[in-house]
């Protein structure tokens, strides 16, 4: 059985980016300034490491529900993922730390 069963119409504009979100199982693939990213939350019963948040620069502690991004056009990396507060990912959509426009 296919593994991208789980269609929930929520993509604003583009559907099913191919190849986005197969890698890994249940990312999910979202469009920001800075490109296309896939993004997995952590619930908190698996976060069982300190992870460093790069939008805040603190600590995830264990047992924080969180989530995982790394940029869609480097699925084979999966080594290059980070970990970030659910907050910060969001917040860094609004502000960028990076500027490029
Ligand atoms: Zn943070």
């Amino acid at each position: 059985m296919p593994r991208r069963n789980r269609s929930s119409r929520r993509s604003r504009g583009h559907s099913d980016p191919p190849g986005a979100g197969v890698v890994t199982g249940w990312a999910r693939s979202e469009s920001a300034p800075d490109g296309e990213w896939l993004v997995r939350p952590v619930p908190g019963a698996h976060a069982a490491k300190v992870y460093r948040c790069p939008g805040c620069d603190q600590e995830i502690r264990p047992g924080t529900p969180h989530l995982v991004a790394w940029p869609a056009d480097e699925t084979g990396s999966v080594a290059d993922r980070r970990h970030w507060h659910r907050a910060c990912w969001e917040a860094r959509q609004r502000r960028g730390p990076t500027r490029r426009r």
